[in-house]
């Protein structure tokens, strides 16, 4: 069974589904990791990024690993992570990896984390959940983790919103179903917590 947490960047869905993960005894997908990847693979191959999403080699576990290299931390550089907003608009890209996630999902328990799961990877998720907070909420959270200034954080923080956003293929929209959830003052305690009872509720 899948659980589907979406969000805006920031929100706090790494955090949050990693533990529902961990409380659950499921398995974590961090589908932006593979837009990440496969951003990186373009950025060093060069080529169409159609073609390099699609040859990659993406393992997801403990580490990030793009062709047998470990890329856990290089795929979180900023310019990876501007690139992996550039090619998740293909939508060439965005069907090669929403196969291979989808291939991952057909069997086993996840908590599959990204923007588009909800709506386009796992719409028969048993649980979605779309995670927000305030943009000052995001950013502050965003900047604490990077070790980096709030004000460069919210404004590129806005601007991959908008990409996000405003996308023509699989934009950043609620799923149908999906439990809202603003994150803003809450504890990641309370909101993993609330997330489990979903999924304790619904199955
Ligand atoms: O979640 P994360 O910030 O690591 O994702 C990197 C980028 O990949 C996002 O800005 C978004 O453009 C893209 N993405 C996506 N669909 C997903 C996950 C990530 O378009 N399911």
């Amino acid at each position: 069974m899948v659980v589907a947490i979406d969000g805006p960047a920031g929100a706090g869905k790494s955090t949050v589904a990693r533990a529902v993960a961990r409380a659950l005894g499921f398995t974590y997908l961090d589908s932006g990791a593979m837009y990440r990847a496969a951003a990186l693979a373009l950025l060093e191959r060069g080529g169409s990024a159609s073609e390099a999403a699609e040859a990659a080699d993406i393992r997801l576990g403990e580490r990030v690993l793009l062709d047998g290299r470990d890329v856990t931390a290089e795929i979180r550089r900023p310019e990876v992570t501007e690139a992996a907003s550039k090619v998740a608009t293909n939508p060439k890209v965005r069907s090669a990896l929403v196969r291979k996630q989808r291939e991952l999902l057909s069997s086993g328990n996840w908590v599959a984390e990204g923007r588009d799961i909800g709506t386009v990877v796992a719409p028969e998720a048993v649980v979605k959940v779309f995670l927000t907070a305030s943009p000052e909420e995001r950013a502050r959270r965003r900047a604490e983790e990077l070790g980096v200034d709030v004000e460069t954080v919210r404004r590129d923080q806005a601007l991959r919103d908008a990409q996000d956003s405003a996308r023509e293929h699989s934009p950043l929209r609620p799923a149908p179903g999906a439990v809202q959830l603003d994150t803003t003052g809450m504890s990641v305690g309370e909101v993993v917590a609330g997330i489990v009872e979903l999924v304790e509720r619904g199955r």
